[in-house]
């Protein structure tokens, strides 16, 4: 089985039950909704279907509710279409208007306060580029055509020049919020996080929601501000999605492949999952095969270690959405096969007994080691929490990682996590008799066979549900 996931978004190519089964039975790992399109009622049937299939095919396929953040955008124009031409000024207005060649309307009442002579305004994923020539301050910008084309009504507007004073989680996303935390989804999505501040209110308002709730929070990189303060960003989030997408209008095109390999690199000295999004099968919106170049895109991505590579357009209005699936699988199990992605060399744990994760930490550090100088077949690890199941993938084992589990919150959200593969369990006799079944339960589906080292990793004694502090190697038989 394949180690890295694939996020397929849904839309109304994939919402029908037999799309996302094709999907799921196609490599599919986790679905994300994005709450930019879309109504409750539809994301209320996807998540039912999603959940039944769950249980009809005993899969865990994760949910990923992707919260549009402060997405800015032009108004309705005239005729669904106007032409910008180079050189010609234009008024940008928060007084909402049917928009023309002049005098368009933006969906940010801060704009004419916040931006600045000079400063660049993008639309539609950078295809026109306007330049400010002046603010009154209050309710109007003046700028001009720097590359002019065809606007349609509600297009995309990014500011990479104008520190944008609207909060990260605006009141479209807080009602998003509430809905998905209602429907237990397992990640949320972020928008245009800028600081970890933003990651650490997301968190409390989770907290607050429920206690029981357990939604992690996924920070889509997409603004130069967050790159600038990513070592906070990784330390609270629980995720990251490098959202090439936006990133790549936000920042200069030619940084977004440095900047996708230095985000890799930092989640996964941090033990994060880092997804890659946006454009990685773009041609098989209408294409039955992704381009050469698309082929090598996905395939770097896993080379480089991501967790999860992302399919948005492809499978939410594509015309194959299985299809691409299918295809995105072939190539990832490719270069599973073929090239050395196993086995990273991370540091060490610090010994540090003030350190309250430093026995889990070590557990799973030599159990990586162990398994790679045994070519174990499967490391097993038995969490309730799932921190030993984030901690063994950012090492990249060759053995499989299998996570056993009472929690069933946890085995939708680890689904996410590269390599790991989980299991419902919550038998609680002894230690010896909970590894001893546990391998059997393994060498019965075929997971395993006589003679495969496994090494387990749990917490004695079992009923105290603490954290990692045993590990044991040993021959199936
Ligand atoms: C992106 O910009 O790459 C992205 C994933 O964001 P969205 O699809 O939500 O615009």
């Amino acid at each position: 089985m394949k180690r890295t996931k694939i996020v397929a978004t849904l839309g109304p190519a994939s919402s029908s039950a037999d799309v996302i089964e094709g999907m799921i039975l196609a490599g599919a790992d986790v679905c994300r909704i994005n709450f930019s399109h879309g109504s409750y009622d539809v994301v209320v049937d996807q998540i039912k279907t999603i959940r039944d299939i769950n249980k009809k095919l005993g899969t865990h396929t994760a949910i990923l509710a992707d919260l549009q953040g402060p997405k800015l955008r032009i108004g309705v124009v005239e005729n669904n279409s106007v032409e910008l031409i180079a050189g010609n000024q234009i008024i940008i207005t928060t007084t909402e208007c049917i928009g023309s060649a002049n005098r368009i309307y933006i969906t940010y009442p801060q704009f004419p306060r916040d931006v600045k002579a000079g400063e660049n305004i993008l639309i539609d994923d950078g295809k026109l580029l306007l330049n400010v020539i002046s603010t009154n301050g209050k309710d109007e910008v003046k700028a001009v055509v720097s590359h002019g084309g065809i606007l349609s009504s509600k297009k995309g507007v990014n500011l990479p020049n104008t520190k944008i004073s609207l909060p990260c989680l605006t009141e479209k996303d807080l009602r998003d919020l509430d809905f998905a935390l209602t429907q237990r989804v397992d990640w949320v999505g972020l928008s245009f996080v800028r600081s970890a501040a933003d990651i650490i209110e997301l968190k409390h308002l989770i907290q607050n929601f429920d206690q029981n709730v357990r939604a992690k929070v996924v920070a889509k990189i997409e603004k130069p501000e967050a790159i600038s303060d990513i070592d906070n960003i990784i330390k609270e989030t629980d995720a990251i999605m490098v959202a090439r997408g936006d990133l790549g209008v936000e920042v200069p095109m030619q940084e977004v492949p440095v900047i996708q390999k230095m985000l890799v690199r930092k989640c996964l000295e941090a033990s994060k999952p880092v997804i890659i999004a946006t454009q990685m099968m773009e041609s098989m919106i209408t294409n039955i095969s992704p381009s050469r170049a698309e082929v090598n895109d996905v395939a770097n991505s896993v080379m480089d270690g991501a967790d999860a590579v992302m399919l948005s357009g492809e499978t939410s209005v594509g015309n194959h959405p299985t299809k691409v699936v299918e295809a995105m699988t072939k190539i990832i199990e490719h270069v599973e096969a073929n090239s050395d992605i196993y086995n990273r060399d991370n540091e060490a744990p610090e010994v540090d007994l003030r350190n309250e994760r430093f026995l889990s930490d070590s557990i799973c550090y030599t159990a990586a080691k162990m398994a790679q100088r045994t070519s174990a077949a499967a490391i097993v690890t038995m969490t309730h929490s799932g921190y030993t199941a984030f901690k063994l993938a950012s090492h990249r084992p060759k053995a499989e990682i299998f996570v056993f589990t009472d929690n069933y919150d946890i085995l939708t959200t680890l689904n996410l996590v590269w390599g790991v593969r989980g299991f419902y369990y919550d038998k609680n006799i002894s230690t010896d008799h909970t590894i001893a079944d546990i391998k059997f339960i393994l060498k019965k589906s075929g997971k395993v066979k006589v003679n495969d080292l496994v090494i387990n990793i749990a917490s004695i004694p079992l009923s105290e549900m603490g954290k990692a502090n045993m590990i044991k190697l040993s021959a199936v038989e």
